[in-house]
């Protein structure tokens, strides 16, 4: 069998009403697709995260060319080939989410090919059900004072059978103070919290609002500081007793090994469509179980990321 064709596909949708984060607005949701063709027509299907302009073009013009007439069921070597070729220039970032997508569409290929699920090629499902949690708590009517709103969408994921949520957080410790404590007592304690700051804070400031989360029963606290800022994330781990969680902004396991070895995280959070596709997702998996460190996946995409996700998941 051997590849045939490397398609890439931009989805993008305007929103009605853009919603903001602590970093900036979303005026639009995008999405980027790869396909893979074989000789053979087995198909597979990935996706990348990240930009979806900048991912498809190093899909097209640097992956591609490597890829065509290649055997898709040799996925690691692939994987290790396409590293290569960009580690000098890219060993993070639009890189290795292009990396990404490709890697997930192999393992859709040998899926196929062998007629079992993914997670089944992976080592077999620990479990077959998640407890999913309700991301949202964008902030859409202004920065401040959106306390009512959040309740009512909090009550609206409740209604649709969501027993946790994360709640998005980093717009000034005042806001997120009142944020943070008026969800929480809207909805009393049958729902699990979890808060997402989006790397807004510097130290001192996280450490403030980790303690307010800490006082509210939050179960994490999510991307405190700067990717970036190592010794952050150890000072936090160190004098907060929340769980202190991160890793969407990080890539492969090289990446990882840091956050891991320096103690920086209580939770890790890869996302199979960024960090270098579930094969790279699983080693990463396997380094945090090495190091006693839990790993909960990221996941913002279409529902292929998801169903990558839920494969990953599985097998944890
Ligand atoms: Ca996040």
């Amino acid at each position: 069998m051997k590849i045939s064709s490397v398609e890439t596909y931009i989805l993008q949708a305007p929103l009605q009403q853009p919603f903001a984060y602590s970093q900036g607005w979303f005026r639009a949701r995008t999405a980027m697709i790869v396909r893979l063709l074989t000789d053979e027509g087995i198909e597979g299907i990935g996706e990348c995260f990240g930009p979806p302009d900048l991912t498809a073009a190093v899909v097209e013009k640097a992956y591609a060319p490597m890829l065509i007439g290649r055997d898709p069921l040799d996925n690691e070597v692939i994987w290790e080939e396409l590293y290569n070729h960009l580690r000098d220039h890219g060993q993070k970032g639009i890189v290795i989410e292009a990396l990404s997508g490709i890697d997930i569409a192999l393992w859709d290929i040998k899926g196929k090919v062998a007629g079992l699920p993914v997670y089944k090629l992976l080592g077999g499902a620990f479990r077959t059900r998640v407890q999913p949690y309700a991301t949202g708590f964008y902030r859409r009517g202004g920065l401040a004072g959106q306390e009512d709103a959040l309740v009512i969408e909090a009550e609206t994921h409740a209604r649709a059978g969501f027993r946790a949520m994360k709640l998005k957080l980093g717009f000034g410790l005042e806001e997120d103070r009142r944020c943070a404590r008026a969800v929480r007592r809207a909805l009393g304690n049958e729902i699990r919290w979890m808060a997402d700051a989006n790397h807004a804070y510097d130290t001192s400031t996280a450490l403030r609002l980790g303690r307010v989360l800490e006082e509210n029963g939050y179960e994490w606290f999510e991307e405190p500081v700067i990717p970036e800022d190592i010794e952050g994330y150890r000072r936090l781990h160190d004098a907060l007793d929340i769980p202190i969680a991160g890793g969407e902004a990080e890539f492969t396991r090289f990446g990882m090994k840091t956050l891991l070895k320096e103690r920086c995280l209580d939770i890790v959070q890869p996302d199979c469509c960024g960090v270098g596709g579930l094969t790279e997702a699983k080693r990463i998996a396997v380094l945090a179980n090495t190091f006693g460190i839990r790993c909960i996946p990221h996941v913002w995409g279409t529902r292929i990321a998801t169903a990558a996700a839920l494969h990953l998941l599985a097998v944890l």
